[in-house]
C-alpha cells in the first residue's frame, strides 16, 4: 500500500478573511472542503488541520503522476471564481506532496514533510505543488537552527555594527558613516546580513534587531561627534519593510535619539524602493512625520525596485542611493552607464541628492563627479570597518578647526 500525503494551504485566505470578515472566511473554507471531497475517491481522506490548511491522504494511487494529477485537478477546481458574501473571489492553493514509504515510522513525520514541501511551494511563488525530498528536510532543519540561533543572538548581544565612510565627492571630505550589521555567530563565525536578514524579516525578529542597530549607531555617532565636533558627522541606518509597519516606529526612534543625545538631523534612515510601494499613502504620511522631526530619508538600492514616477515626486525623501550594480557598469570604455546618468538627471529634477554606493575605482569616481553625484561610498575610499578601525579612520579624516 502506498500512501500519499498532501498538505494544501489556501494562498489568499487571510486577505479574504480580513477584507470580507470571518463569516465569509468560514463560508469559503466550507466551499473549498466540499470541492476537495468531490475531487477525491470515497477511499481517500481529507481533513482540515486548522486555519486554511487541509490534509489529504490518498491510498493505492498510480505512481507519482497519479499524485500530480490530483494536485492539478485541485488547482483547476480552485481557480474557478467563487461567490462569497455577494462578491466574486478567487483563491489558489500551495500543495506539498510526500510519498509514504517504509522509512516513515509515524504519521506525524509524514505530515511534517508534507508541510515542509507545502511551505516550499508557497515560498516559490504560490499556486504550485512541490514534492518533498530529503534535501528539503536538511534545509528546513538548518533554517530552523538559524532561526533559534537568531532569537538567542538578540538576547546575547551577538550583533555588531560595521561602519562604512560616506564621502563628499567634490571635496573628498568625510561626511558620515553607514552602519552595516554583522553577526558574530558563536560557532559559525562572522555572518553577513545576506545570510540572516531574510530569515529575520520572515520571522519578525528584524524589528528588534533594527531597534538595536539604531540605538547602537546613534550611540556611536554621539561619541564620534565628541571626538570630532567640527565634523558635522552623520549616520545612516538601514530599515526593513516591517519596521515601517510598526505603529510605534516614530516613538522608538525619538526615544533612541533622546537617550543617546543625538540631534535628529544627523540621522538618515535608508529605506529600499520596494518597501515604499507597499502602501504608498501611509508610507508618505510616515515619512513626512519623520521629516518634520528633521530625520533624513534616503531611498536605498535605487533603480532596482519598482519606483513609480507617478509618486516619486510626492515622497518626502532627501536623497537616492544608486545601487552599486549600476556603478559597477562604469567601465574603461565609458559605455554602459546610461542608468547612472538617468538617475543623476532624475534626482536633480526631484531636488534630492544623488549618492553612489559601491565605488571601487578612480575612474568610476571621476565619472560620478562629472555627473553631479554629491556623495558616495565604496571600497575605493574604505570598506565597512569595526568601531576601532572606523575611529582611527575618523581621527585621520576629521577636518581641522581652522579649515
Ligand atoms: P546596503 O544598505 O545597500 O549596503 C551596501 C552593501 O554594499 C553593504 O553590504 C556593503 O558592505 C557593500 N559595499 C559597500 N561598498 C562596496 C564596494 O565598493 N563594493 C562591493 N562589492 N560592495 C560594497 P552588507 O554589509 O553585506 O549589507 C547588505 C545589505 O544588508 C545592506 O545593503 C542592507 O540592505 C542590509 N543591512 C545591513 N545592515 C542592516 C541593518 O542593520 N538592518 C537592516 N534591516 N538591514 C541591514
Ligand atoms: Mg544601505
Ligand atoms: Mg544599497
Amino acid at each position: 500500500m502506498i500512501l500519499r500525503f498532501y498538505s494544501v494551504i489556501l494562498d489568499r485566505f487571510k486577505i479574504i478573511n480580513d477584507s470580507l470578515g470571518h463569516i465569509a472566511g468560514d463560508y469559503l473554507l466550507k466551499i473549498v472542503a466540499r470541492k476537495l471531497r468531490l475531487l477525491l475517491r470515497s477511499t481517500d481522506l481529507v481533513a482540515r488541520l486548522g486555519g486554511d490548511e487541509f490534509v489529504i491522504l490518498l491510498e493505492n494511487i498510480e505512481g507519482i503522476q497519479g499524485a500530480i494529477g490530483v494536485a492539478e485537478r485541485i488547482f483547476t477546481e480552485l481557480q474557478k471564481s467563487l461567490q462569497v458574501s455577494g462578491r466574486e473571489v478567487y483563491t489558489t492553493a500551495s500543495i506539498g506532496i510526500v510519498l509514504g514509504n517504509s522509512n516513515y515510522n509515524s504519521a506525524s513525520d509524514l505530515l511534517r514533510d508534507a508541510d515542509i514541501a507545502m511551505y516550499r511551494a508557497k515560498s516559490e511563488g504560490k499556486a504550485r505543488y512541490e514534492i518533498f525530498d530529503a534535501a528539503m528536510h536538511i534545509q528546513a532543519l538548518n533554517r530552523l537552527h538559524l532561526e533559534n540561533d537568531l532569537r538567542r543572538a538578540i538576547a546575547q548581544e551577538e550583533f555588531i555594527l560595521y561602519y562604512q565612510p560616506i564621502i563628499a565627492l567634490e571635496t573628498g571630505n568625510l561626511v558620515g558613516f553607514e552602519a552595516l550589521i554583522r553577526w558574530h555567530h558563536p560557532t559559525q563565525g562572522l555572518k553577513f546580513p545576506g545570510e540572516f536578514i531574510p530569515i529575520a524579516e520572515e520571522t519578525g525578529l528584524i524589528v528588534a534587531i533594527d531597534a538595536w542597530s539604531l540605538q547602537a549607531a546613534c550611540q556611536q555617532l554621539s561619541l564620534w561627534q565628541q571626538i570630532c565636533p567640527q565634523g558635522d558627522l552623520k549616520v545612516n541606518v538601514n530599515l526593513s519593510a516591517q519596521d515601517l509597519r510598526q505603529p510605534n516606529l516614530q516613538e522608538t526612534i525619538l526615544k533612541i535619539l533622546e537617550k543617546t543625545g543625538l540631534n535628529a538631523r544627523y540621522l538618515t534612515l535608508e529605506i529600499t524602493e520596494s518597501m515604499l510601494i507597499e502602501d504608498v499613502e501611509s508610507t508618505i504620511e510616515l515619512l513626512a512625520q519623520l521629516k518634520a522631526r528633521n530625520i533624513h530619508i534616503s531611498i536605498d538600492d535605487f533603480g532596482t525596485g519598482y519606483s513609480s514616477l507617478s509618486y516619486l515626486h510626492r515622497l518626502p525623501v532627501d536623497s537616492v542611493k544608486v545601487d552599486r550594480s549600476f556603478v559597477s557598469q562604469i567601465q574603461e570604455n565609458g559605455k554602459n552607464h546610461q542608468i547612472i546618468e538617468i538617475i543623476a538627471t532624475l534626482s536633480e529634477q526631484l531636488g534630492v541628492d544623488a549618492i553612489a554606493e559601491g565605488i571601487e575605482t578612480r575612474q568610476q569616481l571621476k565619472r560620478l563627479q562629472d555627473l553631479g553625484y554629491k556623495f558616495g561610498q565604496g571600497y575605493f575610499f574604505a570598506r565597512p570597518m569595526d568601531v576601532s578601525a572606523a575611529t582611527a579612520f575618523l581621527a585621520n579624516n576629521c577636518p581641522l578647526y581652522d579649515r
